[in-house]
């Protein structure tokens, strides 16, 4: 069974898409892993969009297009996870035509939606310690002691510089752009499905095999 997963960054799906992967065998076929791993293997169509990247110039659809043939002859037989990946109709047209062309064909668009407020919040309080990288958060859940981590006793934090609200709107804004396009191409054949991205990691896990599982 082949999905397209969407959702703006922070709201789960890089965790949705490693658990599918572990349960199901699925696998995440993300476009930007994709070209990095395909430019590293020197494929044929790595080579194609190494000289296209080297020479400044934005990578085609029809170098994704065969980026994507290429990994799913690979035989990846338990279904795939499309990842930032279609962006456009025109994308989205060529995705049908290269899983058709495999007997195969989008089975659910499942999208991770998200109070964007909520997860700004839940974004930009976040922050590890340095030393063994337990999770805290500001308003959330805060080390016990001030300033010293409950597992290892470190008083050093680190937080990530992109976990601030002027990145994470603009990302989310970005997503809202580069998706909004594609949805109406799905509603209209009926295959896309909504889930909680707020609810917690197993229940928004419940709610994805709930529609996998599903009468189709
Ligand atoms: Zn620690």
């Amino acid at each position: 069974m082949d999905i397209v997963l969407l959702g703006p960054p922070g709201a789960g799906k890089g965790t949705q898409a490693a658990r599918l992967q572990a349960n199901r065998g699925m696998v995440q076929l993300s476009t930007g892993d994709m070209l990095r791993q395909a430019v590293a293997a020197g494929t044929p169509v790595g080579l194609q969009a190494k000289a296209v990247m080297e020479a400044g110039e934005l990578v085609s659809d029809a170098i994704v297009s065969a980026l994507i043939g290429e990994r799913l002859d690979d035989a990846i037989d338990s279904g795939a996870i499309f990842d930032g990946f279609p962006r456009t109709q025109a994308q989205a047209e060529a995705l049908d035509l290269l899983l058709s062309e495999r007997d195969r064909h989008v089975a659910y668009v499942i999208e991770l939606a998200v109070d964007e407020d909520a997860l700004v919040q839940r974004i930009c309080g976040r922050f590890t310690c340095a030393v063994c990288s337990a999770p805290y958060h500001d308003e959330f859940k805060l080390p016990k002691v001030d300033g010293v981590c409950d597992v290892c006793g470190s008083t050093e934090f680190k937080r990530r510089p992109d976990d601030n609200e002027t990145t994470v709107r603009t990302r989310m804004a970005e997503y809202r752009a580069k998706t909004a396009p594609i949805l109406p191409y799905y509603e209209q054949r009926g295959l896309v499905r909504r889930v909680d991205g707020m609810a917690s990691v197993d229940e928004v896990a419940a709610q994805i095999d709930a529609i996998l599982d599903g009468p189709a």
